[in-house]
């Protein structure tokens, strides 16, 4: 994969129809395209936890490693969640870019599936992209499956 990298000043935000501020782009963008990085300061799970504690909106991105995450301070901390995204993320030598998954047309909304995980209830991180494929979910796949369980499994135990 030739990934190129975009210039900065191709993108923009402003106010988006997904969730209040999106990243979009001026410019066209080829598939597999490195798009801009995660940018930010690396810091522990627990240090970010800290952080947002009581927020309902984090910039956090957790690295492979599941111990570190990325405090976003850049562009990309601003890319919204979709289902149906043209943008993938990948880890590189301990940094995160966001990567073009399909050729992006002037004037779209970039946005890529926050898979997120390591929750508390499936309806906490609700999604409203609009997709056909909509999952109403901000949670991975797997991990709404987790959760759904577990609250089932609430009940019970309050009642013991
Ligand atoms: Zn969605």
């Amino acid at each position: 994969m030739v990934a190129s990298k975009l210039s900065a000043m191709s993108l923009l935000l402003r106010s988006s129809q997904i969730h209040s501020v999106g990243c979009y782009t001026t410019s066209a963008i080829p598939s597999g395209a490195k798009v801009v990085e995660y940018a930010g300061r690396k810091i522990t799970a627990a240090q970010g936890d800290e952080l947002y504690e009581g927020l309902e909106i984090t910039y956090l991105f957790g690295l492979e490693d599941g111990k570190h995450v990325i405090d976003g301070n850049g562009m990309a901390a601003f890319i919204n969640h979709s289902c149906d995204p043209n943008c993938e993320t990948d880890e590189i030598d301990g940094r995160v870019w966001i990567i073009s998954a399909r050729e992006i047309a002037a004037g779209e909304e970039l946005t890529y599936d926050y898979n997120l995980y390591d929750g508390e209830a499936p309806d906490e991180a609700p999604c409203s992209c609009g997709a056909k494929n909509c999952r109403g979910s901000m949670f991975a796949p797997e991990e709404i499956k987790r959760l759904k369980k577990l609250s089932r499994k609430q009940p019970a135990k309050l009642a013991s």
